[in-house]
């Protein structure tokens, strides 16, 4: 019989795998502390297990963590690993220390579907989704280099890839990163970062688990919107606020509005006041992103004094804003930065592929 891959598991899955081998479900909690909480991913080390449970564990389930292929880090203490995955693959995870609290930014897809404009990870496509065990993996990378194991610690879903076109493998990640008996994540300290898929933020809206919600907004008007983030064409903004809307306000804490800021598109004082409009009556908090530029975006910076205006112009209008600090720019492992090196050849090798008869 192959062996099932422990880390794909929701705790519940693995009770289940449990019972099914005649084994204790209890048991799949104390494999939880050993495998996240303590980074012991051989059964013969989980020693409250009997020895006889060991042998037979490690008969049927494997427990695997993918390599490190580099590891950079920026003058501003932020990192950026680049992870290998089984089959060759790699994608880019970053660590964000004391914002205030230590962040470790995940990836949810190789590369991504939704050609944003401005982002790096959209020049490469969408070439596969990430597994929940290879969201997971991403963290406890991380945590285990960087000895954060034990410590309290933030994930947000805003590296390589759309979470919400990888739907159910996000949500069994954050379920995994937030169960008890692994690293107890506070939902709340996990975000969700999406470029607007109402669906996916409705179905979110009635999970158990509720990770907080951060969306990519970018401009205050449809047609300025259609031509930064190709999605709006299905999902336009009075849809998704809408969504926002119907979020159930208890549970999610405050939704983020992310505003990537680019030089001559979406920064004129006349934007802002358009933002502050839409956002009015929800209970929303507003993050201003001045773009990371990168050779092949054709977009520029604004100057600070068109940023600081632009935040000016929300902030006496009654919204809550901040201007998110750019971390590990030297090491490019900022927002909309992260596309995995050799992408050109896989592009090259996809075209190949697609050419061959
Ligand atoms: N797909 C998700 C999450 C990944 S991107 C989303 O769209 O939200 C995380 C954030 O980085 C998004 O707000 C995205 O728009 C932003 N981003 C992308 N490219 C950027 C760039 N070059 N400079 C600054 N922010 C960028």
């Amino acid at each position: 019989m192959p062996q099932v891959e422990l880390t794909e598991l929701t705790r519940a899955e693995l009770e289940a795998a449990l019972l099914a081998e005649g084994l204790e479900r209890y048991r799949a909690g104390q494999i939880f502390q050993w495998v996240y909480r303590r980074g012991i991913t051989g059964f013969a080390g989980m020693t409250d297990l009997p020895a006889a449970q060991r042998a037979a564990l490690a008969d049927r389930f494997r427990i695997s963590t993918p390599p490190v292929a580099r590891r950079d880090i920026s003058e501003d203490g932020t990192e950026k690993f680049l992870i290998t995955l089984q089959d060759g693959r790699h994608v880019e995870s970053v660590f964000i220390p004391r914002t205030p609290h230590q962040t470790f930014c995940v990836s949810t897809q190789v590369g991504c579907a939704m050609g944003c404009a401005f982002c790096l990870t959209a020049t490469m496509g969408l070439l596969r989704n990430l597994t929940p065990g290879e969201i997971v993996g991403q963290v406890r990378v991380l945590a285990g280099a960087l000895d954060l194991r034990a410590a309290r610690f933030n994930v947000v879903f805003m590296g390589m890839g759309e979470p919400l076109h990888n739907y159910d493998a996000t949500m069994a990640a954050v379920r995994i990163l937030a169960d008890d008996h692994g690293f107890a994540v506070h939902p709340r300290r996990i975000t969700v970062s999406t470029v607007g898929i109402v669906p996916g933020i409705e179905r979110l809206a009635a999970e158990d688990v509720m990770p907080r919600l951060a969306v990519s907004l970018h401009a205050p008007t449809d047609e300025q919107r259609a031509a930064l983030v190709p999605v709006n064409r299905k999902y336009p903004i009075a849809d998704i606020i809408e969504a926002c809307r119907r979020f159930p306000p208890a549970r999610r804490g405050r939704i983020t509005f992310e505003y990537v800021l680019l030089a001559g598109v979406n920064d004129a004082p006349d934007d802002a006041r358009r933002l502050a409009a839409l956002v009015q009556d929800l209970h929303v908090k507003v993050n201003l992103i001045p773009l990371n530029p990168a050779a092949g975006i054709p977009f520029e910076r604004p100057s600070d004094e068109r940023i600081d205006a632009f935040g000016r112009t929300l902030a006496e209008r009654g919204v809550t804003v901040m201007v998110r600090k750019s971390r590990g720019r030297d090491i490019r492992a900022a927002c909309g930065q992260l596309a995995v090196e050799g992408m050109k050849r896989s592009a090259a090798q996809r075209l190949a592929d697609a050419l061959k008869p």
